[in-house]
């Protein structure tokens, strides 16, 4: 994990109100584990702003035409501006200064070799996802992607995935790309037909349960990222806590998303009071 100043080189709407920002990310593409996250904020214009988490899209080396740069290795990130935070980082510019804090926490298992893998991925939880096929391409893995999001506006790099060699599928909820509901209908069919898949999910907690749900009635080995609100990134604001499987008020057993997560299996967790209310840092950080 490293924590550093760097350049950004691109931030780009690529829909509207998805920015697609990459910036230099020295030893970034050599230490990366798909899943893995960086926290960044700007480095000049809101002193007191925190950095925020996102998930790594990409990362590696630019291509020989660009040498002139200082640094040959990047990252991309891809964001929904939702707020404060976001809202400052995509009026950012090339050229422009930010700081990061990075690779962090725990990413993606792989599983194993040759199996079937499935990644659901629901709006801006397709990020992390994209990491994973290409690592699990790479070593010969046969991976399909669930897509789902409201409107056809939230279905984004899906020939990017497709271009890797991923076979798609998308839904949205109104039906205006693809098939017309929730992902999960997608879900239970490809596990009828791949009863041995392995399944990879990231988006919106409402999904994840769902999907958690129809893996453990078939006993499909699920793996989840999570998106809880986090402060800090490396476990000392504890604002980003979820309750592990097992948790009692006796004994209570409560998991860091940044340190043991943001990837977990399902049965760490517990799946009955997993929401997380969002109380960003408990030492009262904005
Ligand atoms: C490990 C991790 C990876 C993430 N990866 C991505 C990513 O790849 N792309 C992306 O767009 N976002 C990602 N997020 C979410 C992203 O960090 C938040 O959207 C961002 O911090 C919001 O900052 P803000 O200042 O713009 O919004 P704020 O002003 O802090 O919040 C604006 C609104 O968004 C809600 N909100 C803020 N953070 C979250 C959250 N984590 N989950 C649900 N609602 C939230 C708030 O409750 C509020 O209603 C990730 C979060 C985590 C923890």
């Amino acid at each position: 994990m490293k924590n550093y100043s760097t350049t950004i080189l691109a931030n780009n709407e690529i829909a509207p109100g998805y920015f697609r920002m990459k910036l230099l990310a020295p030893g970034i593409s050599t230490q990366t584990q798909p899943g893995q996250f960086i926290m960044i904020r700007p480095q000049t214009g809101l002193p007191t702003m925190l950095r925020r988490p996102f998930g790594i899209l990409r990362c590696g080396f630019l291509p020989p035409e660009c040498n002139g740069l200082p640094e040959r290795e990047y990252l991309e990130i891809l964001y929904k501006v939702v707020g404060k935070g976001t809202t400052f980082l995509s009026e950012l510019h090339a050229g422009d200064r930010a700081e990061v804090l990075g690779p962090l926490g725990r990413g993606f298992d792989l599983g194993a070799i040759g199996k079937e893998k499935i990644l659901v991925g629901g709006g801006i939880g397709l990020v992390p996802l994209f990491l994973l096929a290409e690592t699990l391409i790479k070593r010969g893995d046969k991976v399909r992607l669930l897509m789902g999001g409201r409107t056809r506006d939230d279905i984004l790099c899906v020939t990017e995935f497709e271009r890797i060699g991923v076979e798609t599928y998308v839904s949205t909820d109104d039906g205006s790309l693809g098939e017309a509901g929730f992902v999960t209908n997608a879900l239970k069919r490809k596990l009828d037909k791949y009863p041995q898949a392995e399944v990879f999910a990231c988006g919106p907690m409402p999904m994840l349960a769902a999907v958690a749900h129809i893996c453990s009635v078939d006993h499909v080995p699920l793996q989840v990222s999570l998106e809880a609100h986090m402060a800090c990134g490396v476990g000392a604001c504890l604002g980003c806590v979820v309750k592990g499987a097992g948790h009692s008020e006796q004994n209570p057993r409560y998991l860091c998303t940044c340190k043991a997560g943001p990837v977990f299996t399902a049965d760490e967790l517990d799946w009955e009071r997993l929401e997380h209310k969002g109380e960003s840092c408990t030492k009262g950080c904005a």
